[in-house]
């Protein structure tokens, strides 16, 4: 098999793995080396599906000696099979960099034969890279889980940031769905990188030139709608992955059927794109609105709302919370309204120590006043009086009744549900309803229930 086969099928199975934005690592360009970290503004393509693409994404192996049942690449698949040798992946890393298709590289791996034997050749291939070619540029690199501590350690100070798959959300789906993994062989290697990378960033500010332990952190993935977890379940994993290994990003992958399986949902299914943008929103306010899981959602509310985002709803069920004084309200209430965010709360905390703010200000610093005005005052002023609709509105997540035209012949200009709508948009659609009218249908029920509910 060539080299231009085995790219063909590591990078098409390399495609299920999220979890490759990087950042937070800034490495200048070097005299005698090749690449940098910083001015290459890594990460910042996406395919149509969201995809990141700037990094060259691609397996290690994938002739997995596993046997996880939602996944490609398990070992009673019958699929082709290819393994890089790691000089060969190596050169067709720095070939890519120097034709200018790629600025670093996303490198992961099913398990060749055994965790160790699989990091073994990985390092390998970081370190021709690294020490032969001089690669400077950025890496991000999967930790096999099971492997030996020591060779967690010599890959982390190849690589700019690793991260090891959550995979499934609880132990229970992970016994089930992936009989070869455990949680604490997941958890054992996110335990040693955030000890390793807070030691290493200490040395770091003592010795300038102490060696880099994962400079950009550690990130982790999970697989969301393969397994009967709650989004409150998933969230509060989430929070807890946060706060005891420090990971910059928990990536979520709506799960995509690819197997039969009796334990998976059926391949009709359509991947669960709008639960996994509402776990990014709740993400976003446990690590920059200083929400809390238990603040988004509970035990007895363990599901988003498919039409509002997490923090409308939040809004909506702390009525007494409200409203909020812009001129003398603390930044953690700012940033509990809907349409302040975290630069928008800044900018309010500098502004108003020059003016009182009223609304054209608010306007000129960013706020969406679309959002915002039912929930705040101005000077003490109520900034604006709608109707229940009107607020009802308001609120609603657009991107719940998204329909575009995908145009999938040459004479095929037919309207479809966007893959992030709501699923009763997909569901109406599917049995006929035009796609537009659909979503105005949905939207419109979503309407009326919102504003009983306000
Ligand atoms: S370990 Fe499991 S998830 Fe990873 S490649 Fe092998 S079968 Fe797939």
């Amino acid at each position: 098999m060539d080299l231009a086969d085995k790219l063909a099928i590591l990078a098409d199975s390399a495609k299920y793995d999220v979890a490759c934005t990087s950042s937070g690592v800034e490495r200048p360009g070097r005299h005698g080396a090749l690449g940098s970290t910083a001015a290459a503004g890594i990460c910042h393509a996406f395919t149509p599906d969201g995809r990141c693409v700037s990094l060259l994404k691609v397996l290690f192996s994938n002739a997995c000696a596993y046997d996880c049942s939602y996944c490609v690449n398990r070992r009673s698949n019958p699929r082709p099979r290819a393994t890089f040798t790691p000089r060969e992946l190596a050169e067709l890393t720095i070939g890519f960099y120097r034709r200018n298709y790629i600025e670093g590289l996303f490198l992961s791996s099913a398990v060749l034969g055994s965790p160790d034997a699989t990091m073994e050749r990985m390092i390998e291939a970081l370190r021709i890279l690294r020490e032969e070619y001089r690669f400077n540029g950025y890496i991000h690199a999967k930790a096999i889980p099971g492997a030996d501590p020591r060779l967690v350690e010599r890959i982390g100070l190849l690589a700019d940031r690793l991260s090891v798959n959550i995979e499934l959300p609880s132990a229970k789906s992970l016994d089930a769905l992936a009989p070869d993994k455990s949680k604490a062989a997941i958890l054992r290697p996110m335990g040693q990188i955030a000890a390793q990378s807070a030691e290493s960033r200490r040395d770091l500010a003592v010795y300038r030139h102490a060696p880099a332990f994962a400079p950009a952190g550690q990130s982790t993935q999970m697989i969301i709608g393969a397994s009967p977890e709650s989004d409150f379940q998933i969230l509060r994993l989430t929070e807890g992955l946060y706060k005891k290994y420090a990971l910059k990003r928990v990536f979520y992958s709506a799960y995509l059927p690819v197997v039969a399986d009796s334990r998976l949902p059926a391949l009709s299914t359509q991947p669960p794109l709008l639960r996994e943008h509402r776990l990014y929103q709740a993400d976003w306010l446990l690590r920059y609105y200083q929400f809390s899981a238990a603040e988004i959602l509970s035990e007895d509310e363990p599901w988003f709302d498919e039409y509002l985002d997490p923090k409308c709803t939040w809004a909506l069920r702390h009525p007494a919370f409200f409203p909020v004084e812009v001129n003398t309200a603390p930044k953690a209430a700012l940033l509990r309204v809907p349409g302040i965010g975290p630069k928008s709360a800044l900018r309010i905390l500098q502004a108003r120590r020059q003016q009182t703010l009223g609304m054209p200000e608010l306007k000129r610093i960013g706020v969406v006043l679309k959002r915002a005005q039912y929930f705040i005052t101005c000077g003490g002023r109520v900034a604006a009086r709608g109707t229940r609709q009107e607020v009802a509105a308001a609120l609603l997540d657009p991107g719940a009744f998204g329909v575009g035209v995908r145009q999938l012949s040459l004479d095929d200009f037919v309207a479809r549900p966007l893959p992030g709508a709501a699923p009763a948009v997909h569901a109406l659609a599917a049995a006929g309803v035009e796609a537009g009218r659909a979503a105005r249908l949905v939207r419109e029920e979503a309407l009326q229930c919102l504003t009983r509910r306000i």
